[in-house]
């Protein structure tokens, strides 16, 4: 009998482990392998001519086992949730979910270029948003001018200080919420829900090569 033969099953033997990665660790991944490269995805983004790789693309590149530069790559933060992929996707992939899971699992991963613009922001947003239970508009608007260092915050709130004065002076903007403002009534109730929560997603993702 020869014991060289490779028994795996043909479907698992081109899996590759970073789709198998992909499946196991980012939301609805397992469709990934349904794609069938017809792109009509790609051509219905209307973003599509401004990403790196297009998602007809991402897909041939996960299969592929690309693993770093899936995950290092910009395209998945720029999709806008727009579905109009997920509706015209002859296979029914959940494009539009598979993009935000790939960009959440890159940032679980520590995958994402420092300066992306989209995830810095996201980080800036859950940030304001855990701290008190509800987001602060003011002090994200400001965090979001200072995103990209001190020069650059001080000459866009200096561009836009006529605006917030009019915020202000009609009553659309409270000043006084730059000091930290309000929190939601039960905070611990939600930050004990929050910690719960990453709990769990730590405890479900799965190690590369699993
Ligand atoms: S439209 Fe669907 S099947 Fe066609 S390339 Fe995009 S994801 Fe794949
Ligand atoms: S949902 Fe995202 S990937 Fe799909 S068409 Fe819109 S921007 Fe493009």
């Amino acid at each position: 009998m020869n014991t060289n033969v490779d028994n795996t099953a043909p479907a698992q033997k081109y899996r590759t482990s970073f789709l198998q990665e992909v499946e196991a660790n980012v939301e609805e991944g397992h469709w990934v392998k349904m794609c069938m490269q017809c792109g009509v995805c790609s051509g219905s983004c209307p973003l599509g001519k401004h990403w790196e790789h297009p998602p007809q693309e991402i897909f041939m590149m996960i299969r592929a086992g690309k693993r770093e530069a899936v995950l290092t790559s910009e395209s998945m933060w720029m999709c806008t949730s727009c579905y109009n992929c997920i509706v015209r996707c002859p296979r029914g992939l959940p494009i539009t979910h598979i993009m935000h899971g790939l960009a959440h699992y890159a940032k679980r991963v520590s995958l994402v270029p420092d300066n992306q613009q989209t995830a810095k922001f996201a980080q800036l947003f859950w940030n304001n948003l855990a701290l008190k239970g509800r987001v602060n508009e003011l002090r994200l608007g400001m965090a979001l001018y200072f995103m990209n260092g001190l020069g650059e915050g001080i000459k866009t709130a200096l561009k836009m200080k006529d605006i917030g004065i009019d915020l202000a002076k009609t009553k659309r903007m409270n000043p006084m919420e730059l000091l930290g403002g309000h929190s939601i009534k039960d905070l611990s109730g939600f930050k004990n829900m929050l910690k719960k929560a990453q709990e769990l997603e730590a405890a479900r993702i799965q190690p590369q090569n699993a």
